[in-house]
């Protein structure tokens, strides 16, 4: 009987990306996906080393299993991604009935390791200190047929002392162009229009081979590719984002006018403290240059509030920041230590009550402007791509949800779109603004059925295939799910 799996996901789009591999992987080493109301006779924790107790909360799940398991001693768990990595053998320590524990650098061994234990019957550990095989070139079974991530890079020469990035995923390995190219291609030929070029920092792109500008080469690129409709990126650095990359966003017709630009502090103090090497005044630098080039682009940002030494001095210079950039939305975290990380040792922790005080300041300011951004959209008339999946009250509002060229999130209302698709792109009049997404509830004004939406139908119809080397996702959110680099 065929063998069934579940992978269940933590963290960033990065693991997104990998979990998407992994299904790939066991999809080709002939498991199924086991339906949504059966317990899988494989499960595989995706982990992630960033948030906080992500160790306390693994082990917590995995004890849900340890019962199911202990009744059935042919299920098997392996867990893999940044925790797996950090934790390696605590793991089969702390939770005995795991079956394979894998790392960052080898998510290609996930089958054979799940094979060598079933006929062993004993734990397989296995990490690598650095990457084999580039993980593009695994088997990829891709969430969407009408969007993609493609990644250009992995790993960071960072150091930033907040960040378990560098330990767990390893130096930069840059892609060849050629070869992102010829992934691009080959997307586009199965009718996706959409891709986000990811890496933990896309501005370093080309640091491999020596080529300062391979990132802005790169999206020109992009733009001679037909049928290739929406070019996005993440993450840039704010240290590292050049004044070719902004000239080739502009020159560029299928770049999008969307950044997300990590600010993580608008304290030069904290900053430094960070290891991040710009500070305020180039950040809002980079900001008012791309405003200039960009009038209409969605700026987004990351921040975190209470890194330690944090006074309310350098808080405020946050929110001046905030104030000044003026972001359509971030994703804000509250700083929480995370072992192995250089921050996690310094003295000047900051008491959580103060670091939950400046957070609530935080989003309030944040929504504020995000709101106050969105509301200027009112009245305009924006071509979204309608998105599968992504308004969760659609149902009950009778709205379809897309994004526009910025990757603001739209429910629209969908008389006149009778038949649309996911992939296709409407016209709609923006009718109303909320802080995290925008309504348009007079009819569409238009409807262009494309390749994308002509893919996703051909998907539907299908059972998901999986390609080599093409891996892909859904849109990311308007605000991506969690930042590729944190
Ligand atoms: S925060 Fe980003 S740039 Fe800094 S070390 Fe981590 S991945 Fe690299």
């Amino acid at each position: 009987m065929t063998r069934t799996y579940e992978v269940r996901t933590y963290g960033c789009q990065m693991n997104v990306h990998d979990s998407e591999r992994l299904t790939g992987l066991l999809e080709e080493a002939g498991y199924a996906a086991a339906p949504e109301d059966a317990q899988a006779d494989v499960v595989v924790f995706n982990t992630c080393a960033v948030r906080e107790n992500a160790d306390n909360k693994l082990y917590g799940n995995l004890s849900h299993l340890a019962p199911i398991k202990a009744a059935n001693p042919d299920m098997q768990i392996a867990v893999g991604g940044c925790l797996a990595q950090k934790d390696r053998s605590t793991i089969t320590e702390k939770a005995p009935y795991v079956d394979v524990v894998f790392g960052t650098h080898n998510i290609g061994s996930l089958p054979v390791l799940l094979e060598r234990a079933r006929v062993q019957q004993e734990a397989q550990v296995e990490i690598l200190e650095s990457l084999e095989v580039f993980p593009s070139t695994l088997p990829t079974k891709r969430d969407s047929a009408y969007a993609a991530w493609v990644s250009i890079s992995v790993g960071c020469n960072n150091t930033c002392t907040f960040c378990i990035v560098p330990a767990l995923r390893g130096k930069e390995k840059d892609r060849r162009p050629g070869e992102i190219l010829a992934e691009v291609e080959a997307l586009v030929a199965d009718g996706v229009t959409e891709i986000t070029l990811l890496g933990q920092n896309v501005n370093a792109y080309g640091v491999e081979f020596g080529d300062r500008q391979a990132f802005s080469k790169l999206l020109r690129a992009c733009g001679e590719i037909a049928g290739l409709e929406r070019v996005r990126f993440t993450s840039p650095h704010p240290a590292e984002f050049t004044d070719d990359v902004i000239e080739a966003m502009t020159e560029t017709a299928n770049v999008m006018p969307q950044l997300h630009m990590p600010l993580q502090s608008g304290s030069d103090k904290v900053l430094k403290d960070m290891k991040r090497s710009y500070r305020q005044k180039k950040f809002l630098g980079i900001i008012d240059r791309v405003r200039a080039a960009m009038p209409d682009a969605a700026i987004t940002t990351d921040i975190i509030v209470g890194f330690p030494g944090e006074t309310e001095e350098d808080f405020q210079d946050t929110l001046e920041v905030v104030r000044r950039a003026r972001f359509s939305g971030a994703f804000t975290f509250q700083y929480s230590k995370r072992p192995g990380t250089p921050a996690a040792t310094l003295e000047a922790q900051v008491a959580p009550e103060v670091v939950a005080d400046r957070y609530q300041r935080l989003v309030a300011l944040v929504n504020d402007i995000a709101w106050q951004e969105n509301k200027q959209l009112v009245g305009r008339t924006l071509e979204l791509m309608v998105a599968e999946g992504e308004g969760r009250k659609d149902s009950a509002t009778h709205r379809l949800s897309g994004r526009g060229r910025d990757n603001r999130l739209v429910h629209f209302n969908p008389e006149g779109a009778e038949g649309v698709r996911p992939g296709d792109m409407v016209t709609v009049e923006i009718t109303q603004a909320a802080p995290h997404h925008l309504i348009a509830d007079h009819a569409v004004q238009a409807v262009r059925r494309t390749r994308a939406g002509d893919a996703w139908e051909g998907r539907s119809a299908a059972p998901a295939g999986v390609g080599l080397g093409m891996p892909s996702m859904g849109v990311p959110d308007a605000l991506p799910p969690a930042p590729a680099c944190s």
